[in-house]
């Protein structure tokens, strides 16, 4: 039996004199396992945090901790006797502190500091003031600072956002093999698909206080349930399409093979690297006409004219390497049915 370190059952939320900002969330993390809370701003993750931490006390539902129930309707476990980490964005450092003391603040004597410090990195820098640290040691110590306390899980909210981007990449890369090798439970909220993708063992994807969608992220990139997951973990071309006879037809052809009903019209996404510009094959081939393309680092984007029946489709296409045709070119276009997502249409199609 998997133990769980962290559940949510069926939590709602309002701030006073508002709307529910969470609305029946219900998840669990594992004993050892990173979590991310995914989705846009102000979808209500930050909230879902707060909750599991004290910081906010729920108008309905449950949080368990490991086997001890914390919060309920009639019930709230002070932040202080939960043994959560936290770390916020803006880090929190105490500036006249030390990073030594800031490490060891509020531990017992058995806290293993100088480890922490020797682990994460910041042994040279025991004395160091947080205004005479950079951004990403300053992240290291706030870790530290949460790690030193053995919590059963830590809370992270946006960690890294305060960190330029060429920092970022190493700094996450740290943390996340830090908090795995000392076995920490982990729930971290983020509004960047690819931070979560890099972090995560599993994914809840949250929409205006509730969750759409969880699983692995493998599963939430490859199979999204709906167009908002879809569209969240990247651009997306959007087609209309129809099904005949168990097939995805859009005006690139016959996509893949659907279980919806014959005739039912849909929406159509694919990945700009689901698709690829090739030689014109036979009249049954799609054809484009290449508007503009660009180098974007290691890829090429091409911005494309598809001619329908009801006018000019534009699609944008990304391939590897340089690949930089001209406007006017004419290309066939082949598709990669693991990168077309289908979903019944919801507007006029
Ligand atoms: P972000 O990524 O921007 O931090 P979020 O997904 O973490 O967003 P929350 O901060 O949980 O979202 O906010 C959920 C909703 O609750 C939003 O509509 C927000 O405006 C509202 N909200 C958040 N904090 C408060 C507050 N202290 N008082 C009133 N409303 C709040």
């Amino acid at each position: 039996m998997i133990d769980v370190a962290l559940s949510l059952r069926n939590v709602s939320f309002a701030y006073d004199g508002r709307g529910p900002a969470v609305s029946n969330v219900s998840f669990d993390v594992a004993q050892g396992e990173f979590l991310c809370l995914l989705g846009p701003s102000g979808c209500g993750k930050t909230t879902c945090l707060r909750i599991a931490a004290g910081l906010n006390r729920l108008t309905d539902g449950e949080v368990c901790l490991g086997q001890s129930l914390v919060a309920a309707r009639n019930k709230h476990l002070a932040p202080e006797r939960r043994s959560v980490g936290l770390m916020f964005q803006d880090f929190a450092l105490f500036p006249h502190m030390n990073v030594r003391a800031n490490v060891a603040f509020g531990k017992g004597r058995d806290a293993d500091i100088e480890g922490l410090l020797i682990q994460l990195d910041l042994a040279p820098l025991a004395g160091a003031l947080p205004h005479e640290l950079s951004g990403g040691q300053q992240q290291r110590v706030a870790l530290a600072r949460a790690l030193a306390a053995k919590p059963d899980i830590l809370l992270l909210d946006e960690p890294f956002s305060g960190l330029d981007p060429s920092l970022r990449a190493k700094v996450r890369d740290d943390t996340l093999h830090i908090i795995k090798e000392s076995g920490t439970t982990a729930l971290m909220v983020t509004h960047d698909p690819d931070e979560a993708l890099f972090m995560a063992d599993r994914l809840a994807v949250m929409r205006e206080g509730e969750i759409v969608q969880m699983g692995a992220p493998n599963d939430l990139f490859f199979h999204p349930e709906s167009a908002f997951v879809a569209q969240f973990f990247g651009e997306t071309n959007l087609l209309p399409g129809t099904v005949d006879q168990g097939w995805v037809v859009t005006d690139l052809g016959r996509l893949r093979q659907t279980t919806l009903p014959h005739k039912s019209k849909l929406d159509v996404l694919i990945r700009p690297e689901g698709l690829n510009l090739c030689q014109l094959k036979g009249p049954g081939m799609a054809s484009v006409e290449v508007e503009a393309s660009r180098q974007l680092g290691r890829q090429s984007m091409i911005h494309m004219a598809l001619a329908t029946g009801h006018g000019n489709l534009h699609l944008h296409c990304k391939m590897e390497g340089q690949f930089l045709p001209e406007p006017g070119e004419r290309f066939g276009l082949g598709v990669n049915p693991d990168l077309v997502y289908v979903f019944e249409a919801k507007g006029k199609n």
